[in-house]
């Protein structure tokens, strides 16, 4: 039998604070150290009383929860997620905070697989694994109740008291970085994902749970009823940022196919969040991005509900991670279902499964139509998954999901080939819907947020929208409508192509065009925001 190690409550606390503030929050310094530039005495006095900063605050939150029986099962509990947001914080440059927790609440076990390589396994046994081994192994020694007591009251108030010594000499340094970079109180590891997980529960407990019905009765015009029918495919993109698309300026030739049909490029678009879970149903509701709120737009008729209210086929298929609550009233269906061994595999399909059948799907089709297209995209940091061979143009590639590893051109390589791949997509839809001039047909492709490759050391999505870079937020929205469509909608081409070229859009720029371009009546229809409205004939 091995001796178990023993160690007094009084050091277990100790230890747990120091290990906690200047191990487990490797992401705060590697903060610190990027951005604080120490230019006098007071910078020296400043950086000098962070650890205590970190440290002492620790120190007392440890001194609570140190108790008996409940001690080692929540300090073990505490240091694996810690050492879990220490990893992502350091390693992809990731702040924890309310959305932070949303998006993974709402991420299947897929996407977060994607994130289990050799460096944060590696990460997880150092600083996580290992110490809760000691911890299991350890017997705390606890003085009787009254001693205890009082030893700790003794020494909370001592901490306090340091804390009261050195803040105040650097307080200017405090309250300037701080304001400079408020987003560093997300990198405080423990305390930001306590914070950030109790505010998202208390926002979804505060969101208004009444159903609000925007408009009962959305009408389409004598004209929109009558042949031709319209037809939109709209294509809801995954990570794509505008930036890497030949068609924004990009000097690499990743729209090969797209150049050559007859696409409309909205020059300077952003988006409404930077991931996922935020993005997409901004994308589909009337909020603009300012008065935005997942739980809010959870409750409140979208985009489709609008759609299929006025009599249009409202029919979304799903390839990604789910339709984020929009497409719940309208006919669903779910690719990744299908197992279709041409474009899947184990658990995810590339999006040329998404074609799979649309040919057909579209002559049977009876009345107005808009179908949503959600694909896969360029969802990282698996990239390399989501093309077939044939587009693996840019060489040398990243194929595997620890971005660590591969160096920088690598993983632009492989990220540029996602973009080729949804270019042959896109191409391949306007292909097919040039098949039906019975139709007036058009596509909208709109990506939901970007992605950061590298550039400040920044990497994946998910950053807080007011720091987050444009990489991140700008997306590519591409816009191609048939000769029948644009006549039909009364669309002055050069007056669009100029239009999308000078101006600047965003998300909320979607649900109004969307509405204009299919001749949908409705009173919440705001023409200013509508992008074809000031180029109708
Ligand atoms: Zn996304």
């Amino acid at each position: 039998m091995i001796k178990r190690f023993k160690i007094s409550s009084t050091k277990l606390i100790l230890f747990m604070a120091l290990y906690f503030g200047l191990v487990l929050n490797f992401g705060f310094w590697q903060f610190i150290a990027a951005h604080f530039e120490i230019s006098s005495w007071a910078g020296y006095a400043f950086l000098l009383s962070l650890p205590f900063f970190l440290v002492i605050p620790l120190y007392i939150f440890f001194s609570l929860i140190t108790l008996p029986y409940v001690a080692k099962p929540l300090l073990m509990i505490l240091v694996a997620l810690s050492s879990i947001t220490n990893y992502a914080m350091f390693e992809l440059g990731i702040f924890i905070d309310a959305e932070m927790f949303r998006n993974i609440v709402e991420t299947n076990t897929r996407e977060a697989l994607d994130l289990v390589n050799l460096t944060s396994i590696l990460w997880f046994v150092i600083t996580g694994l290992f110490p809760i081994i000691l911890l299991l192994d350890m017997k705390i020694i606890y003085s009787p109740f009254k001693t205890e007591l009082l030893k700790r009251l003794k020494y909370i108030f001592l901490a306090l008291l340091m804390f009261l010594c050195f803040v105040p000499v650097s307080y200017k340094e405090y309250v300037s970085f701080g304001r400079n970079n408020r987003e560093v109180r997300k990198l405080v590891n423990t305390f930001n994902y306590i914070y950030a997980v109790s505010k998202h529960y208390k926002r979804q407990a505060e969101a208004s749970r009444h159903f609000i019905i925007l408009d009962d009765k959305p009408t389409i015009s004598q004209d929109a009823k009558a042949e031709p029918k319209k037809l939109l495919i709209l294509v809801v993109g995954e990570t794509a940022r505008a930036k890497n698309f030949s068609l924004y300026g990009y000097d690499r030739e990743t729209n090969p196919l797209l150049s050559k049909q007859d696409i409309i490029t909205f020059a300077e678009t952003s988006s409404c969040g930077t991931a996922t879970a935020v993005s997409l149903p901004c994308m589909f509701s009337l909020l603009d991005r300012k008065n935005f709120d997942v739980d809010d737009a959870k409750y409140m008729q979208n985009l489709m509900d609008l759609v299929k209210l006025s009599g249009y086929n409202a029919v979304w298929l799903e390839n990604d991670d789910g339709c984020k609550n929009v497409c719940h009233r309208v006919t669903l269906e779910d690719m990744v279902a299908t197992k279709n061994p041409k474009h899947c595999e184990k658990d995810f399909c590339r999006d040329e499964v998404l074609l799979e059948g649309l040919e057909e799907r579209i002559s049977k089709l009876n009345g107005n139509t808009v179908i949503v297209l959600h694909t896969m995209g360029s969802h990282g940091p698996t990239y390399y998954k989501r093309y077939t061979d044939d587009f693996k143009k840019f060489q040398p590639t990243c194929d595997g999901s620890d971005l660590q590893k591969c160096s920088r051109e690598e993983i632009i390589n492989t990220y540029d080939n996602t973009i080729l791949y949804t270019d042959f997509i896109l191409s391949s839809v306007i292909d097919i819907l040039k098949k039906f001039p019975q139709y007036e047909t058009g596509l909208i492709y709109m990506s939901d947020h970007g992605e950061s490759l590298g550039e400040n050391n920044l990497y994946l999505h998910g950053l807080p929208y007011a720091i987050a870079p444009d990489e991140q937020t700008k997306v590519p929205f591409l816009v191609w409508l048939s000769p029948q469509l644009k006549q039909a909608a009364n669309i002055d081409e050069v007056c669009l192509k100029n239009k999308a070229e000078q101006g600047t859009y965003s998300h909320d720029n979607l649900f109004h065009s969307v509405l204009g371009l299919l001749d949908i009546q409705t009173k919440v229809y705001n023409q200013k925001q509508d992008v074809f409205q000031n180029c109708r004939k």
